[in-house]
């Protein structure tokens, strides 16, 4: 017998009809032989609704009510679901995040696990039940009170459970057939990749393929938890991610996939003194005002100047917090000004082969030239390159590196089944 957990995503679950098919499956599952513990997910666009609901109220929401308010979209679909069950002749039980022992940190709106604790859920397993536990959710180990992981937090739950119950696979389902060379989208001849290494979808997740939440597959790495990544809406075999170190069934793509990032917004620091320590107080104050910065880049100072240009991307979302800190800090830097752009894309192209094959680089910069597409920054990493566009230039600039590598399926395979998207 095996213990499986499974993860069911928004859209699997976005009505009546949805919270019933998904019962079904669970049931075939269970009916096979194994214990099943499923995490779910707020039905269809539940979270966006809610946020939308209490910014009509409260134009900067308190963390703390926020995530009470959220956390009630998995409850909805839990409870739905264990219901369906019900109907079905096996006995399902709910619980929230809390409930499951999901312990985290402090951090309203972007919670970390700290420890998982699922002693209930043992118990429910041990009683023939099948467990049902609200995705993206736990309960503050300091003050208690309910928080959530982050947008797309519940594959973060389900591979957490799947850690602490030792599960033999943690399977998350979605509305495409797996993990595709590219979102399918925008590229409608992307193709499923059959199997990933951890490391290859780490960076995948972490330049913008919304597939997985990128903590969930930190998890899974360091536990070793084997993803299975496929549809809710059909039986097709989806995406196996793994450490590529273990059977070497894995065929070794040299590029992986194109992944894109429409969320960022980049800073310009425009006429830094080229003195010792500039680039230092400019990070530092960034990094107190709690900012995540991804691509930094410096110009070499002009000569005639003594000045230089530094720029760099975060999440546009917090564009607002880092124009205020550096404006606080402009007399005693003594830079010119800042100029700040969203209107940017992050395109990034993926694969454990560059490591070893030469040229990969340069034909992926001639495909963007090919295609018309100004580059605006460049940064790298062993298995990936990274690019900043014009955002309208975006799905170009996919559409010729995925074409250049030769990634497009013969024939059309990707099939959205549903989600809007959003
Ligand atoms: N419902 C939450 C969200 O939409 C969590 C999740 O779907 O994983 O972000
Ligand atoms: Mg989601």
């Amino acid at each position: 017998m095996a213990l499986v957990v499974q993860k069911y995503g928004g859209s699997s679950v976005a009505d009546a009809e949805g919270v019933k098919r998904v019962a079904q499956r669970i049931v075939a599952t269970k009916k096979a032989g194994n214990d099943v513990v499923v995490v779910v997910s707020a039905m269809g666009d539940t979270t966006d609704e809610l946020i939308d609901l209490a910014e009509q109220v409260s134009p900067l929401p308190p963390g703390r009510e926020l995530d009470m308010l959220l956390t009630a979209g998995e409850r909805i679909s839990m409870a739905l679901l264990a219901m369906a069950i019900a109907t079905l002749g096996h006995e399902a039980r709910s619980f929230t995040g809390s409930q499951a022992g999901v312990i985290t940190d402090g951090s309203h709106g972007k919670a970390r696990i700290i420890d998982v604790t699922p002693g209930r859920i043992r118990g429910a397993l041990d009683e023939g039940a099948i467990a049902i536990v609200a995705g993206f959710q736990g309960v503050s180990q300091d003050s208690k009170d309910i928080t959530t992981l982050g947008r797309g937090g519940s594959d973060t739950t389900a591979v957490a459970l799947a850690a602490a119950l030792e599960a033999d696979v943690c399977e998350i389902y979605s509305d495409v057939d797996g993990v595709f060379t590219a979102d399918p989208r925008i590229v409608p001849t992307a193709r499923r990749i059959p199997a990933i290494s951890y490391e290859e979808m780490l960076e995948m997740a972490a330049c913008g393929a919304k597939i997985l939440h990128l903590r969930c597959v930190e998890y899974a790495r360091r536990y070793n938890i084997p993803i299975h990544v496929r549809s809710s809406f059909s039986q097709r075999p989806g995406t196996w991610i793994s450490d590529s170190s273990e059977g070497s069934e894995m065929e070794q793509a040299i590029i992986s996939g194109v992944a894109h990032d429409r969320s960022e917004a980049k800073v310009t620091v425009v006429g830094v003194p080229d003195k010792v320590g500039e680039a230092a107080t400019i990070f530092s104050v960034l990094s107190d005002a709690g900012i995540n910065l991804d691509m930094i880049v410096q110009n070499v100072s002009a000569a005639a100047t003594g000045r230089t240009d530094i720029s760099f991307t975060l999440p546009a979302t917090d564009g607002q917090t880092a124009l205020t800190a550096l404006n606080k800090i402009k007399e005693r830097i003594g830079f010119e000004s800042l100029r700040y752009d969203d209107r940017i894309g992050k395109i990034s192209l993926i694969g454990a082969g560059m490591r070893s094959h030469p040229g990969v680089t340069a034909k992926f910069f001639a495909a963007i030239a090919e295609a018309g597409v100004n580059i605006e920054m460049i940064s790298t990493s062993e298995i990936r390159i990274s690019i900043i566009v014009a955002q309208d230039d975006v799905e170009g600039a996919v559409n010729a590196a995925h074409r250049a590598f030769e990634l497009d399926a013969e024939q059309v395979e990707a099939v959205v089944y549903g989600g809007t998207g959003r």
